[in-house]
């Protein structure tokens, strides 16, 4: 925070809409303010100066001006761009559901959250590693930082190591058949053993497995992201 009316703040624009002649307004999700609105004035006019600090996944340090949750974008100093993640339709995808979760994860300010979002972005970005394992993780780190670790080998409840299929309650987490509740979730085998690391990856398996993580994300968290970023890419 600088002078009453001018705020600098580290954030990701989450997402971005045009707004009457040539502006946008932007979603951005600060580090230490959760998320803000803001206004990137003109910049949707030819050669404008701050085009790329109203495009979604743009990281970078904001400067905004104004007050009381009405903002102008006046300077932005890009960190990073994230820009090969849309050169790649499952990757810009996956980007877009991490970008979706961190928007709602992050009501109130949520570093954990939002260094998780970065990570999985960076790697989306940067790395060749599968994108069902980079959402995997983000979605668990998701679920460790709101208070749940989740083991799929051994049965949260009774402690016995879990075979063939599991349960999943949002009381106890996973669970053995026995220990199971009314209501409880199935965690079919196959899944159940790639989660628990026993079994290697189909992408067929990956994607019904973050699919799942979903599931337990909107239970967990009280946060529905759709599956459809993950469907659409079939
Ligand atoms: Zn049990």
């Amino acid at each position: 925070m600088q002078t009453a009316d001018s705020v600098k703040v580290k954030a990701i624009a989450v997402r971005a809409v045009p707004y009457g002649e040539s502006d946008m307004i932007i979603t951005l999700v600060g580090v230490e303010t959760g998320k803000i609105t803001a206004t990137a004035k003109g910049c949707l006019k030819r050669g404008a100066k701050l085009r790329y600090a109203a495009e979604p996944f743009n990281f970078g340090d904001y400067v905004l001006a104004g007050r009381g949750g009405r903002y102008v974008v006046t300077e932005c100093e890009q960190i990073e761009s994230f820009g090969a993640i849309t050169a790649d339709i499952e990757r810009y995808y996956d980007g877009c559901l991490i970008l979706d979760a961190l928007a709602k994860l992050s009501e109130q300010p949520a570093p954990e959250e939002f260094m998780a979002a970065l990570n999985a972005l960076s790697r989306l970005a940067y790395s060749n590693e599968d994108p069902d394992a980079v959402i995997r993780d983000f979605l668990l780190t998701a679920i460790e930082i709101g208070g749940n670790r989740l083991d799929f080998a051994h049965c949260n409840a009774c402690g016995r190591a879990l075979e063939g299929a599991a349960r999943f309650q949002d009381a106890d987490g996973i669970v053995c058949e026995s220990c199971a509740n009314f209501g409880s979730i199935e965690v079919e085998a196959p899944l159940r053993a790639f989660l628990a690391g026993e079994s290697g990856q189909t992408h067929a398996i990956g994607l019904r497995a973050n699919i799942l993580l979903l599931e337990f994300v909107h239970i967990m968290l009280g946060v529905k992201i759709s599956a459809r970023y993950l469907t659409e890419q079939l």
